[in-house]
Order: structure tokens, then sequence, then C-alpha cells
């Protein structure tokens, strides 16, 4: 998808701190963490949020969590726990119409939920 930020970074065209990558996810360092350890795990087909999945995305969004919890195991979270979000238009503050799950951890949440 032209101009859209994500897209460029699966593509390679955009520089980011890539932690994973392969033919159907891609995951990669948030250029403005809010944790020690915050990454953003993408579908490489631009799917812009979760209003717009299907049930064909299944299979995609299923391996979403599962390099998930490869990159939670790879960056020494999995015993203290972390946190999976995934923001959804403009009451949840969605900036970039690319979906992603945030994988934030490394320190005690502040914030339980809302
Ligand atoms: P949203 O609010 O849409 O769920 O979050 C978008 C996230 O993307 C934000 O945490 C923001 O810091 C991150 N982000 C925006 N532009 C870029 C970029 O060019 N590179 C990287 N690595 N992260 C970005
Ligand atoms: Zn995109």
């Amino acid at each position: 998808m032209k101009d859209c930020i994500f897209c460029k970074i699966v593509s390679g065209s955009a520089p980011a701190q890539v932690l994973f990558r392969d033919a159907q996810v891609t995951a990669f360092r948030d250029i403005h963490p809010v944790a020690p350890t915050h990454v953003l795990i993408v579908p490489n087909q631009h799917i812009s949020s979760v209003n717009e999945v299907t049930p064909s995305d299944e299979p995609l969004l299923g391996h979403l969590f599962t390099v998930a919890r490869q990159v939670a195991e790879q960056e020494n979270l999995t015993a203290e726990g972390y946190r999976l979000i995934v923001n959804t238009g403009r009451n949840a503050g969605q900036v970039v119409f690319h979906l992603h799950l945030h994988l934030i951890g490394g320190q005690r949440m502040r914030h339980s939920m809302g």
C-alpha cells in the first residue's frame, strides 16, 4: 500500500530495527518505546485495522500471536509477563492504519485498562 509506513518497513524501503521476518509477518521495535521492550508485530499484507479483518485472515492472525510469543521469549519476557495491545480507530488512539500488535514488557505496567 503506497504511503503506508508499515508497508514500507515490511518491504524494506523504510528503516526499522527488525527482530523477525517471514513470509507472513514482520516484527520491529517501536520508534517511540513506552517500556524497555516495545515491539510491533504486523501482517506483511496491508490490513488497515481490526475493522477490516475477515474469516480468511484467521490463519494469519493466529500466526501473529505465535510470532508474538517467540519475540517475547527472545526478549526474556515470558516469566515476568507482557502486554499485547491492538488499538482500533479513533477512540483507541490508532495512528498507523496498518494492523499491528504492540508487544510491551520489561516493567510493571502502571495502568490496568482504560
Ligand atoms: P497505534 O497508536 O497506531 O496503535 O501505534 C502506532 C505505533 O507506531 C506508535 O507506538 C508509534 O510510535 C509507532 N510508529 C509510528 N511510526 C513509526 C515508524 O516509522 N517506525 C517505527 N518503528 N514505529 C513507528
Ligand atoms: Zn500497510
